[in-house]
């Protein structure tokens, strides 16, 4: 990619977590890293070469001896950020990192913001922005799912496609413009087809970024029911630990206790609500507007019934409360007698939280509605999972739409330039090439210092 601005300054900051560790990285990019470099390490060498590492010491201005460290040289253009990178290995824990930059920063670098390194590895050419965003994902992923398509998205597979379809506009653009420069040599021809083909390349894309969505930022599954069906527990046991505190006595659950697994790649966060029924009292009734809240806003909602009492009128109005496809009906206890007789109509997953006895089961049914009718192919390995990226397809995609309207009402061909053009700036947004500072800006604002 083509460099857009060259920053001169040196940026410095710790890239590990700050905590005990074993080691602890210091990095700084920027021309005249090496010279700072050598102001504050001292070792057996003078002469030192681009991906080489050495051995030594920090020492400040008193010479006196910091940590002893391995220094990794990455000289322009081949770095992380093509300027000079100087990665300083020292060991971990809080106070070595924090010594050697603040001896960095007192020699003349200042503090990197959050990504900037990332940041200026784009504004080098080294990344777009497709790329750049994609460095977060693989930091912040949790599932091998959701890193690996954030991987093939580090390694340019989205951005392979989206250049595809800009080369394909630009050579509509082209030709129309060709045709209208010199309407001697070239004839205006129907282009409909060909914006077509690169429309139907959109919409694939598009058509991924549901279970791009999902993929990338998991799914929340609200379990309601009325106290003591065994909320707490099925949480449980779906996390596989004591998150939530069971006990007998109804309306232990009072705030939103949260847990997070993994189905099949996917990232799901369970939500145990308090128990839903009437009551008069006060701090409960919060507790139950939360949970209501909750399951409205869940993609997925558990409703719990309890085999061992009867169906009474708190189920029958979290019945009528909630009547959408996203809600699975489960019945748990199923170790204990049958009270329990459900309306007609009503599909039961069976489960006994305590017995560990249909989770399978639930947790195949949880899958059906994550992925509903879409064929979900994991080998897939080009997901849409950023809204940014979404509506910048969709604009592109309305305005190819907008383009054939012209040619089919036989409207002036440079309206279909027009709406070509725009086609291809919105497609352009998405790896950065018509994009502004101030989105630029809100993307590495998201990263962590030291990336
Ligand atoms: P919540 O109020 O809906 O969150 O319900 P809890 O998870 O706190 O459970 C209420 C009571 O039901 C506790 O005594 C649990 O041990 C019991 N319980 C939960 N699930 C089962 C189950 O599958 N079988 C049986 N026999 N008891 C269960």
């Amino acid at each position: 990619m083509e460099a857009r601005k060259i920053s001169d300054d040196i940026i410095a900051a710790i890239s590990t977590p700050i905590g005990t560790g074993g080691i602890g990285i210091v990095r700084m990019s920027g021309t005249g890293s090496l010279s700072l470099l050598k102001k504050i390490f001292k070792c057996n060498c003078n002469d030192f070469q681009s991906h080489h590492i050495y051995y030594g010491s920090i020492v400040d201005e008193t010479e006196n001896i910091i940590d002893e460290v391995l220094v990794n040289i990455m000289l322009a253009p081949k770095s992380y950020t093509r300027e000079d990178v100087i990665e300083i290995n020292c060991h971990g824990g809080l106070l070595c990192v924090q010594q050697i930059l603040q001896l960095i920063l007192n020699s003349g670098a200042r503090l990197a913001e959050p990504g900037e390194f990332t940041k200026r590895a784009y504004l080098n050419g080294r990344l777009d922005l497709l790329q750049a965003e994609a460095v977060i994902d693989v930091i912040n992923s949790k599932t091998n799912l959701s890193k690996q398509v954030a991987v093939n998205q580090l390694n340019g597979s989205l951005s392979n496609k989206i250049n595809e379809c800009l080369q394909m506009i630009l050579d509509i653009i082209a030709r129309i413009e060709a045709a209208i420069d010199y309407p001697d040599e070239y004839e205006i021809f129907d282009v409909s087809q060909e914006i077509l083909n690169v429309s139907e390349k959109i919409k694939k894309l598009l058509d991924s970024a549901d279970v791009g969505k999902i993929i990338h930022d998991g799914i929340n599954i609200a379990i309601v029911g009325k106290p003591n069906v065994g909320k707490s527990s099925l949480l449980n046991n779906l996390a596989q630990k004591d998150s939530a505190i069971v006990t007998d006595i109804p309306g232990t659950t009072r705030d939103i206790i949260c847990e997070y697994i993994n189905i099949d790649g996917i990232s799901a966060k369970i939500l145990d609500t308090a128990g839903i029924h009437s009551t008069e009292n006060v701090v409960e009734n919060l507790g139950i507007e939360k949970a209501k809240l909750c399951a409205q806003n869940a993609d997925i909602i558990l409703l719990l019934f309890d085999w061992s009492r009867e169906f009474d009128n708190d189920d029958k109005n979290l019945l009528s409360f909630y009547n959408s496809e996203k809600i699975l009906f489960v019945v748990n206890k199923i170790d204990l007698p049958q009270k329990f007789f459900a309306p007609d109509n009503l599909q039961l997953i069976k489960i006994s939280a305590k017995k560990n006895f249909g989770l399978d089961d639930l947790r195949k049914n949880i899958k059906k509605i994550v992925f509903g009718k879409n064929i979900f192919d994991k080998s897939n390995e080009v997901f849409v999972c950023n809204v940014r990226h979404k509506t910048a397809l969709k604009n592109s995609y309305d305005s190819l739409m907008r383009a054939l309207k012209t040619i089919s009402d036989d409207l002036s061909i440079d309206l279909t330039v027009i709406d070509l053009r725009d086609a291809y700036d919105f497609l352009g947004e998405i790896i950065g090439q018509s994009v502004s500072d101030k989105i630029t800006d809100e993307i590495f604002s998201k990263f962590c210092v030291g990336k």
